[in-house]
Parts: structure tokens; C-alpha cells; sequence
């Protein structure tokens, strides 16, 4: 079986292509990009993907050396994620389905995630911390669901670092934000107190997004003190919460995976709390750990093949899709 999988619920367009066996057959991704000194805007990410839609699905195809006939099965995100980006997936995906007269997953984003870390990490069953740009969620399978044992109630982790950076004016063409403080942070090991937000499981990042603003403001701390100090203190946070839900359910696995997951102290600090345990700590390179179609695509796959399939009349998206929402078949 030869999936197709359609990513857009927000920057980042993907289109991949999986088997399978597993083997990854093409992985496009473009990415948006916002004018300089501002945020995603929803509708004009929407229209690039939409533009960009029809050159990514060539690429892909051109890169599996697939032909349109050759797919089994089309997968695309349903949510969560910004509207206007996700419609652009899930009608190009229905297009698709009607034109190529091929069966039609909807797939949960955060899901897609933790199912391409199995596949690729080699893990069995592992507590995955999510953190994006969008998401920041300790996620895990229990009683026939995954489960979310954690999450931000309020801004995700990579929002806060994002709105920071671009509060303090950082801007770099090439790196991500939250790579741009990662490069301030390492010049600094000066702790500036900053307030450590944990509510029951739950983890809050607006609040210290404004203390961070405020403080850089002041202008009586230098920028890479309080870059070391953010990040030291809502990762902390994140460890945290992932080490209580790794107690609480006893397994014997770490996965990381999201756009936030490509910085070093982050991983450090989780390979750290991982050995403490005795559990194996993972994560995944950028082509499959940030938002990807491949991801969705395997998931499509893994539904397909447990009988799941999707009715043309639920195709619409979800923008607060949640994983413990959908029934888990393919486990
Ligand atoms: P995603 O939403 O998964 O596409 O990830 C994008 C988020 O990852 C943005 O908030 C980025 O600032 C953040 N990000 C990317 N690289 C890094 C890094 N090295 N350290 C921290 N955050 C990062
Ligand atoms: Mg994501």
C-alpha cells in the first residue's frame, strides 16, 4: 500500500509519500514565511499553500518516481490548526481522492507525530513531548487512546519563544527563531529569575512571555541572560511535566518531536531526566521531526490498514482536534 499525505495546518506545506514497509518515498515541505518582524498571518499562509500546492505534489511524485495511479490511499490533516490552511489539504486532498478515485483518511495532527516517531525513533510506546509553534502537549497512549497528559493553557512553548525574540527584535532570514535564542542563550550562564508556571499538569507561557518582554525592556539585563534564563526555565517546565507523566505511566520510552525539539539544551536536559530513569531518550531529525506530510501519510496508512476509513461527508477539518478524540485501531 502506497500513501499520499497532505500536510497544511500551518506554516509549513508538506506533501509525502510512505509505503508500507515504512520507506519513505518523497518528502516535500515549503514553508511560509512571514514579512519581517510579524506572525503567521492564517489567510495569507493559506494562499501560499494553495500556490505552492500544485508544484509540492509534482515534486513528490517526482521524487518517489510514483505515478498518480500508483497511490492507494490519500491522507490528509483534519486539525488542529489554523482554518484557512488546513481547508487548503483537506480540498486539494478531496480533489485528489474524487480525480484519482482513491479512499480519503482525515488524520489528527498531534497523532501523526507520535506515529512517525515510532516508525523512525524505533519506539514502541513512548511518552512523546510535542513542541511547535502551535502545540505543546505530553502525549500518551492509554487505554486504547492517546492521551494528553500535559499541555500549554495558553500559548504553545514555541509562540512564547517567537514573540520574544521578535519583541526583542531578533530577526535572521535563515534560522528559525527559537534557534536565534538558543545561539543568544549559549553566550550567557546568568540566571535572571523568571516565573516557573506549572498548574496541576498543565504548563502556562503567556505570563512569562511578558515578564521576558518586560525585562529586556528594562534594559538592565543583556539580551543572552534572560534568552539562557527563558529557555532554562520553560524547559524546565516542559521536563517536568514530561517526568510526571513518564511515572504515571510507567514506560520505558522518551520522544521529542516539533519544531522546538530541534534545540540542544532542550534535548539535553530530557536525555538527562531519561537517564535518571533508566529509559531511552529520542528524537527525530528536522525532515521528520517538524511538520511533514510523510507523517500524515503513515498514519493514513496505519488507520487504512485497521479498517478505519473516512466518509466524504467528514472530510471537513477540526481546528481543536484532539488526539484522545480518536479511536485507536491500529494498537
Ligand atoms: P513547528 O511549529 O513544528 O514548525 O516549529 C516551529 C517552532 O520551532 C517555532 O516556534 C520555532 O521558533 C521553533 N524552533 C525552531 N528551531 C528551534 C530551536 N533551535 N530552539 C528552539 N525552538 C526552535
Ligand atoms: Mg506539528
Amino acid at each position: 500500500m502506497i500513501s499520499l499525505g497532505i500536510e497544511s495546518s500551518a506554516d509549513k506545506l508538506g506533501v509525502g509519500i510512505i509505503d508500507d514497509k515504512g520507506n519513505v518515498l518523497s518528502n516535500i515541505r515549503r514553508t511560509y514565511k512571514p514579512p519581517y518582524g510579524s506572525g503567521i498571518h492564517p489567510r495569507e499562509a493559506s494562499e501560499f499553500h494553495s500556490s505552492t500546492m500544485p508544484g509540492a505534489i509534482e515534486d513528490a511524485f517526482q521524487e518517489s518516481g510514483i505515478k498518480p495511479d500508483e497511490i492507494d490511499l490519500i491522507s490528509f490533516t483534519k486539525g488542529p490548526g489554523l482554518g484557512p490552511c488546513l481547508r487548503i489539504g483537506a480540498v486539494t486532498a478531496r480533489t485528489l481522492s474524487l480525480s484519482l478515485d482513491k479512499p480519503l483518511i482525515a488524520v489528527n495532527h498531534p497523532i501523526a507525530h507520535v506515529e512517525i516517531g515510532r516508525l523512525v525513533g524505533g519506539l514502541d510506546d513512548p511518552v512523546v513531548l510535542y513542541v511547535s509553534g502551535g502545540n505543546t502537549q505530553v502525549i500518551a497512549f492509554s487505554e486504547k487512546r492517546y492521551r494528553v497528559f500535559g499541555e500549554t493553557i495558553d500559548i504553545p512553548v514555541g509562540n512564547c519563544l517567537d514573540v520574544f525574540g521578535r519583541n526583542a527584535g531578533l530577526s535572521d532570514k535563515e534560522n528559525p527563531m527559537g534557534r536565534m535564542i538558543e545561539i543568544e542563550a549559549l553566550k550567557s550562564s546568568n540566571y535572571v529569575s523568571i516565573p516557573y508556571v506549572i498548574k496541576g499538569m498543565d504548563v502556562s507561557f503567556s505570563g512569562i512571555l511578558t515578564h521576558a518582554t518586560r525585562l529586556f525592556n528594562d534594559k538592565k539585563h543583556p539580551l543572552e541572560d534572560i534568552a539562557f534564563s527563558l529557555q532554562e526555565t520553560v524547559f524546565s517546565m516542559l521536563v517536568e511535566v514530561t517526568e510526571r507523566a513518564l511515572a504515571h505511566t510507567k514506560k520505558e520510552e522518551i520522544l521529542v518531536c516539533g519544531g522546538v525539539a530541534a534545540n540542544t539544551r532542550l534535548k539535553e536536559m530530557l536525555d538527562e531526566m531519561a537517564n535518571s530513569h533508566g529509559v531511552i531518550f529520542r528524537g527525530l531529525n528536522a525532515d521528520l521531526a517538524l511538520d511533514n506530510g510523510v507523517m500524515i501519510a503513515w498514519l493514513g496508512i496505519l488507520m487504512k490498514q485497521s479498517g478505519v476509513s473516512t466518509r466524504f461527508e467528514d472530510t471537513t477539518v477540526d481546528q481543536h482536534f484532539r488526539p484522545e478524540d480518536v479511536d485507536v485501531t491500529w494498537r
